[in-house]
């Protein structure tokens, strides 16, 4: 149970732990996807020193001894000591795929899943209430879904637009991104404009939809500088690689970076058009073949792995992760939370899913929801490591050994979450 304690001292001291720093992989050249225990970067009997939202110190205690001391004497600092008793403590964990700003929750189709009908609400009910709802209904449903994330150890989440597909009410969308972001205890939000997410009801032709999407909806959306990057939902039946592309070289043109629904629900070209667009990722690919295994990992472009939509859905189909990590594509994993298809926004959950359904190591579950989502978010040097002069979000499991991350099934081994900002005071949740 995380219960709510601030510790609102401007410096943190965190003392008797075993820190996962991710260092040695945050620094590799190159783009290797191997992972192993040496790349973690592990310390034992390790403090870490924060300040100002930043990593100060990190290592053995008796080799940072002078340096706390200094830490220590500063009179005029409030100076807190977070004593983690021999816990693991990580990099706050980064979620490079989620749609959790929504109203307009599916309880009826899960029941439909479930009596294995149709569900009858579909995308169009998520978009009417989230078009309908007011600014504060909007924010206090984001709110509450990252005060979930964050919970459950997310300290980065990128969040996709999509569920208005008009100029105002994306816009809308983006700038509750970008209030959530700057709210005092939510998670790092990283915007992404999902335009090409599903056709909106006043549209009946996709081509027709692309083309509003980039003439009327991209200029607005570019123009308001909060989106990093732009999405498609390239399936068959819905945007199709042409349609995708048009959109994502248009949103390229405009200086988002590219991210791709790809490959999920059958084999559709998705992971080829990622890499020809060089996109930052492809996502889901349930259905990749070799073909685009090899331009995914001759482009560079991160995998981003969504099990818990598998899961939820039942799909006897799962990405094919050993093969991918094996032919050099860094692979990471995310929630997918979303009301339609993955209600899940615990990454501890998708870490068990990782292991258990698509045979990741410790080590490679750890890469692949920390280092690997941060740099496909362009966030190499802001998120998944604890490095000095780098930022501070980290969390404190409630266990003394790495290994048992994604072991445990359900239920929160979190026990405290610091995120970090520079220039605000040290705020931990935490259940002490
Ligand atoms: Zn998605």
């Amino acid at each position: 149970m995380v219960t709510t304690a601030a510790i609102p001292a401007e410096r943190l001291l965190v003392v008797n732990a075993t820190v996962v720093t991710m260092a040695p992989l945050a620094e590799r050249e190159g783009t290797a996807a191997c992972v192993d225990d040496a790349d973690l970067g592990i310390v034992r009997d390790a403090a870490l020193v924060v300040a100002d939202g930043r990593v100060r110190g990190v290592g053995r205690y008796a080799d940072l001894s002078h340096e706390i001391a200094r830490f220590q004497r500063q009179p005029d600092v409030e100076t807190a000591t977070y004593d983690a008793a021999g816990a693991v403590v990580l990099p706050g964990l980064v979620d490079a795929h989620t749609h959790a700003l929504f109203c307009g929750e599916r309880v009826s189709d899960f029941e439909s899943l479930i009596a294995g009908e149709t569900p009858r609400l579909g995308i169009g009910y998520t978009v009417e209430r989230t078009r309908a709802a007011g600014y504060g209904e909007l924010m206090a449903a984001g709110t509450r879904h990252l005060a979930w994330m964050r919970d459950h150890g997310t300290t980065t989440a990128e969040v996709k637009s999509g569920y208005a597909l008009d100029a105002p009410g994306e816009m809308r969308m983006l700038a509750a991104m970008a209030d959530l972001d700057s709210g005092p205890a939510s998670p790092h939000v990283v915007a992404t404009f999902c335009g090409a997410h599903a056709l909106p009801p006043e549209f009946h032709d996709y081509d027709e939809f692309v083309d509003e999407l980039c003439r009327h909806i991209l200029p607005s959306v570019a123009a308001s500088g909060i989106a990093r990057f732009g999405d498609a939902f390239c399936e068959r039946g819905y945007f199709s690689v042409q349609q995708s592309r048009r959109f994502l070289s248009a949103c390229a043109a405009a200086g988002l970076g590219v991210r791709l629904h790809a490959d999920e629900l059958n084999q559709s070209g998705g992971a080829l058009l990622a890499a020809e667009l060089r996109a930052s990722s492809a996502d889901h690919l349930n259905f990749v073949d070799s073909e685009g295994v090899s331009a995914l990992a001759a482009s560079g472009t991160i995998a981003v792995l969504c099990p818990a939509t598998g899961e939820y859905l039942d799909l006897a189909r799962r990405p094919p992760a050993r093969q991918l990590i094996e032919a050099g594509v860094r692979t990471a994993l995310a929630t997918d939370f979303n009301p339609g298809t993955s209600p899940c926004f615990s990454l501890q959950r998708v870490a068990h899913l990782a292991r258990r359904r698509l045979g990741l190591s410790a080590a490679e579950t750890l890469a692949a929801l920390t280092v690997w989502p941060a740099i496909s978010l362009g966030a190499r040097d802001a998120a998944g490591s604890l490095r000095r002069g780098h930022p501070a979000d980290l969390i404190v499991l409630e266990v003394g050994d790495f290994r048992e991350f994604g072991y445990y099934d359900g239920g929160n081994i979190v026990r405290a979450v610091l995120v970090a900002r520079p220039g605000r005071p040290a705020f931990l949740r935490a259940s002490i």
